[in-house]
């Protein structure tokens, strides 16, 4: 067998053109605010991406940037002046932030009605009650992978690779989540004999950061195989899992790149919509 490729460029696509229909609807321009602290040349390009993905839907991209000596205090009164400010619909911290800082504290000062990322705790708390709120992105990127292309959940059993706030836990719930109704396993590092709980998946997600983590022995013939990993090698950026020999027992797999990274921008760019839809023009 040699498996499907799930393209999350094209899907990123579909995303970008639902995004930009709404966008012309709202009759105001919507700004996604980034902010970005350090000079960690990786967050540098995420955050490239992210304002060239905003410019191109029409949301208006307003950019902070900040040394790695700010204090906690300058960083939070920036984030309160974000929230009052009209013309901010969304903001953007990139993480992680440079060591001495508290992301989870400056997380929490985001008006959660203007969480770009989703990963406020109220936000997250809606997630847990199941209920309408801004959802984290790369869990909801790859959730429109699998709607995307028809891959069943329900009754399914999913299990997943890496138990993180920003991945595994909120990816936790929603494939739980009624109506999505997959069977969920959560495994991590300290998980004992890992490939006899990932060979049980049906949907088997990495979101680990550890290169070729998932070879063949730990993947069911015919399953779907979602690679979150980003790991940047001698060889280029690879996933979690070993393409190509997984490719040959899978029945679909998320290349890397070109699989779930353009669906987190993706997905950042429909939080920013549907933030300004709720807040209006100000
Ligand atoms: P993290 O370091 O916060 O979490 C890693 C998780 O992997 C932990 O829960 C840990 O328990 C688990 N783990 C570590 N070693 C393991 C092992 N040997 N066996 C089983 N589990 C193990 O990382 P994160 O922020 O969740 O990111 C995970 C990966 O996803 C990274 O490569 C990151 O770059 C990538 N990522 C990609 C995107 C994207 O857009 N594609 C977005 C976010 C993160």
């Amino acid at each position: 067998m040699t498996a499907r490729v799930l393209d999350g460029k094209a899907v990123a696509a579909t995303v970008r053109e639902e995004v930009t229909a709404r966008v012309a609807a709202l009759g105001f321009v919507p700004g996604l605010a980034t902010v970005l602290v350090g000079d960690d040349p990786a967050s540098h390009v995420y955050v490239r991406n992210k304002r060239r993905a905003a410019e191109q839907v029409g949301i208006r991209s307003i950019h902070h940037e900040l040394p790695a000596e700010v204090s906690q205090a300058e960083l939070e009164s920036l984030i309160e002046s974000l929230n009052r400010d009209p013309d901010v619909h969304a903001i953007l911290v990139q993480l992680p932030l440079p060591e001495g800082l508290d992301s989870q504290a400056v997380t929490a000062r985001i008006d959660p009605a203007k969480d770009a990322d989703g990963l406020h705790p109220t936000n997250l708390g809606l997630l847990v009650l199941d209920r309408p709120g801004l959802r984290p992105c790369t869990p909801s990127g790859v959730m429109r992978i699998l709607e995307h292309h028809g891959i069943e959940t329900r009754g399914r059993r999913a299990v997943i690779v890496g138990r993180s706030f920003l991945v595994g836990r909120p990816l936790a719930l929603m494939l739980s989540s009624r109506g999505v109704d997959a069977t969920v396993t959560v495994a991590h590092s300290r998980t004992a004999d890992l490939a006899t709980v990932t060979a049980e998946a049906d949907i088997l997600v990495a979101a680990v950061g550890s290169p070729g983590l998932i070879g063949a022995d730990h993947v069911k013939p015919g399953a779907t195989v979602i690679d979150v990993g980003i790991n940047r090698t001698e060889a280029g950026l690879v996933g979690d899992v070993d393409f190509e020999a997984v490719r040959r027992v899978a029945s679909a797999i998320t290349p890397v790149p070109g699989g779930v990274g353009p669906m987190t921008v993706a997905m950042l760019m429909h939080n920013t919509v549907s933030a300004a839809e709720r807040l209006g023009s100000g």
